[in-house]
């Protein structure tokens, strides 16, 4: 492709909505741009890096045996009502009704298409295991759409999803899965990690997130240095000891603390430690009060609290609400004397006694409390926050903390929408049985922002070449001069001919402003072909990753390029 009749329209200046470095590079290199909140045009080399992260998924996908299928974007309401999603997806979930009042959405997600389509088809154990999977633009209607592509309300995802008729054959299911995704971001040159993710009432390990790692990430990533453990902070186990015999505690007693509404005021004001205080948070799960307990230096986590106690929805109650539950202005809240309201501790509150805790009235809390003793606890159980330093639960090394991004997700299923949906099979024995269902997801579109995100640097994006609209960018410094011309235009074809896509900078402007433009939209390899270069017969090369400049011979350029970029490849680690 020659630069001169592309169309790639860089900006000078970042675009004030982008808040994060993909978004604003992705604009910056000409390679999106915004129609809407949420919602992207990808202009020619944004679409280039799409396609080339769509091409090895669906190579990937293809390898593990899954097959591909396209579902439509439009979905009937009745399927939903069917799952029972229809009522708790809530307004992520777009609705609209058609001129015959027909009520749908836009697919988010395609379990209840895919298992439809399954029931109708598949009847017989023989036909047993399937997985089908698309390429497809979803719709979510996120609260906060932002970061560009990273979190949009229209965006590419591929969807995978496995039926299987046992138990062992889903497992393998998942884990062939798992495997091709481990493949896909291998081969993409992405650094990533596989973490187990939090799955809701399923549990066990049949969930893990596939994250790119980078600073900017939005997720934080526990993981232990001496072993392969890794979770999402979301899912990370706290290790606990048992409780052991505790000596008894004096009877509890009312302290004054005026005014003192936090943890810290009232450690302070008491002078004892913050990890001697227990912190009373109020939720509201599913619409009614609950109360979570967790030492005063911990932070609660509240997807354990939502699993623990099976709730569809979980928030933090309002200071009404608070106040409504527990006759107690904000911060005086406690266990003790809590009246019709299931009260959830942390594990570690069973390990000791003599608590300082809110008192349920204004300005006051109680010492010398013993949960078991003085308060209606309905259970104790792993619900704080890991924090960087705690034990890895599977080896005891301390656990230390990264970023990542989630660009994949794997999920056993189970029975969930075969059982709603009625996908049935005849088995071995003419039994009707339900199908087994694992369901794996892929960010087309975020792997193109978190690819970035993870490689850029001052001047641009840095592209892994997997990844790279173009791998080659060819620059041509004299662009008026023939001999100059000839040269470029025998490399280019030369280049292309050998499969080394090469974007051709052809353009009469200024060696400052190509280069320039060659960094800002990351082609991993620069050649230049200048005065006196060309002179000499070399032309000057540039890793883009390392900075790194060299030359080869103009006298057989194409092997030796071919055994460079070899090197360049492997810098990235690729095979
Ligand atoms: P998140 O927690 O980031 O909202 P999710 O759990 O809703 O993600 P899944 O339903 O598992 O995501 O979707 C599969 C994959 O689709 C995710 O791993 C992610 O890479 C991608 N994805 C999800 N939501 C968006 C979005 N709004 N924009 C771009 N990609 C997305
Ligand atoms: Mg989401």
């Amino acid at each position: 492709m020659r630069l001169s009749r592309y169309y790639a329209p860089t900006l000078k200046e970042t675009p004030a909505e982008a808040e994060v470095v993909s978004h604003k590079l992705l604009l910056r290199a000409g390679m999106i741009r915004k129609l809407t909140a949420g919602i992207y045009t990808y202009l020619p080399l944004g679409l280039k890096a799409l396609n080339n992260v769509a091409r090895i998924v669906r190579e990937e996908m293809d390898r593990a045996g899954a097959l591909e299928i396209l579902m439509p974007a439009v979905q009937p309401a009745d399927l939903w009502k069917e799952s029972g999603r229809w009522e708790f997806y809530g307004r992520e979930l777009l609705r609209f009704v058609d001129r015959h009042d027909r009520e749908s959405c836009l697919g988010p997600t395609h379990e209840e298409v895919v298992t439809d389509l399954v029931r109708h088809e598949i009847r017989s154990y023989r036909q047993l295991p399937v997985n089908l999977y698309q390429i497809q633009t979803k719709f979510r209607d996120e609260i906060r759409p932002r970061f560009g592509l990273m979190r949009g309300r229209e965006f590419v995802m591929k969807d995978a999803y496995s039926f299987d008729k046992d138990d062992a054959g889903a497992d393998a299911s998942y884990w062939s899965m798992y495997k091709a995704y481990a493949r896909i971001f291998e081969r993409l040159g992405l650094k990533f990690r596989a973490v187990s993710a939090d799955s809701g009432a399923i549990g066990g390990s049949f969930s893990h997130e596939f994250m790119v790692l980078a600073a900017t990430g939005e997720d934080t990533i526990a993981s232990c240095p001496a072993c392969d453990y890794g979770a999402n902070l979301e899912k990370a186990e706290a290790l606990c000891p048992p409780p052991g015999e505790i000596a008894p505690c004096p009877p509890a007693e009312t302290v004054a603390t005026p005014d003192q509404h936090t943890v810290e005021e009232v450690a302070a004001f008491l002078g004892v430690a913050a990890a001697k205080i227990v912190k009373t948070l109020v939720y509201m799960a599913d619409g009614k009060p609950v109360a979570a307990l967790v030492r005063g230096d911990r932070e609660l986590n509240e997807i354990k609290l939502k699993n623990h106690i099976d709730a569809k929805d979980l928030r933090l109650a309002s200071p009404e609400e608070v106040v409504a539950a527990t006759k107690a202005p904000v911060g005086f809240a406690g266990p003790v004397g809590l009246a019709g309201i299931a009260i959830y501790a942390d594990q570690e509150l069973a390990l000791e006694n003599a608590w300082i805790v809110g008192a349920n009235a204004a300005d006051a809390h109680l010492k010398n409390v013993d949960l078991g003793r003085d308060a209606n606890v309905a259970a104790f159980t792993d619900l704080r926050e890991v924090a960087p330093g705690d034990p890895c639960p599977k080896c005891g090394a301390p656990l230390s903390f990264t970023k990542g991004i989630e660009v994949g997700h794997v999920f056993k299923l189970g029975l969930k929408y075969s059982k709603a949906l009625g996908a049935t099979f005849l088995d071995e024995a003419g039994k009707e049985q339900f199908m087994i269902m694992g369901c794996y997801g892929i960010g087309v579109s975020r792997i193109v922002a978190a690819c970035i995100e993870q490689n850029n640097d001052e001047a641009g994006v840095v592209f892994p070449p997997p990844i790279a609209p173009f791998e080659v960018a060819l620059l041509n410094l004299g662009a008026k001069d023939e001999a100059a011309v000839a040269k470029a235009d025998e490399l280019y074809a030369a280049l292309t001919a050998a499969g080394v896509e090469t974007l051709l900078d052809d353009r009469d402007e200024r060696p400052g402003v190509k280069f320039k433009d060659a960094d800002l939209m990351g082609f991993p390899i620069q050649l230049t072909l200048g005065g006196k270069g060309l002179a000499r017969g070399v032309v000057e090369t540039k890793d883009r990753r390392t900075g790194e400049k060299g030359e080869l011979p103009l006298e057989g350029f194409l092997e030796a390029f071919m055994a460079w970029r070899e090197t360049v490849r492997q810098g990235w680690g690729l095979e």
